[in-house]
């Protein structure tokens, strides 16, 4: 571009009068933006998020303490002991993630045979402290019943494609 070209354009502030003009152009379409936290996006049925651990609806727990989330984990998140109950059967007596090793794979969900550890929709639980990361049976239970509706729901929306 010649210097009086250059100089032209300056002089006419043509750059600053199209830029106004394409911020007009789109001042009066359809927004693509959302007022996030107050609106959100849909999400995928799929969408792996917060973990939780489920109950059945008489409120017994639904892990039955196999192992195979904590031996299939790559991230080596999960930590879990277990013993008999009075009644026979077996139950975890620890439960633990680590949600700062987890890499959010989903194959402690997919491993798992009764839908017991899952992940949920939630993805809005940032915390201050490592500490709060360091989730145990009681948050990820807590989890499960807050979470229960959408959880069972995204579940049986995904059932005909698994
Ligand atoms: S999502 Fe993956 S990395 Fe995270 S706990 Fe489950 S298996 Fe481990
Ligand atoms: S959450 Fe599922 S896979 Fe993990 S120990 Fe319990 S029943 Fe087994």
């Amino acid at each position: 571009m010649s210097f009086i070209d250059r100089s032209t354009k300056a002089l006419l502030l043509t750059e600053l009068v199209s830029g106004l003009a394409l911020t007009f152009k789109y001042m009066f379409r359809k927004k693509v933006t959302i007022n996030y936290p107050y609106e959100k996006g849909p999400l995928s049925p799929r969408f792996r998020g917060e973990h939780a651990l489920r109950r059945y609806p008489n409120g017994e727990e639904r892990c039955i303490a196999c192992k195979l989330c904590e031996a299939i984990c790559p991230a080596l998140a999960i930590t879990i002991e277990a013993e008999p109950r009075e009644d026979g059967s077996r139950r975890t007596t620890r439960y633990d993630i680590d949600m700062t090793k987890c890499i959010y794979c989903g194959f402690c969900q997919e491993a798992c045979p009764v839908d017991a550890i899952v992940e949920g929709p939630n993805y809005e639980f940032a915390t201050e402290t490592r500490e709060e990361l360091f989730y145990d049976k009681d948050k990820l239970l807590a989890n499960g019943d807050r979470w229960e509706k959408q959880i069972a729901a995204n579940l049986a929306a995904d059932a005909p494609y698994r």
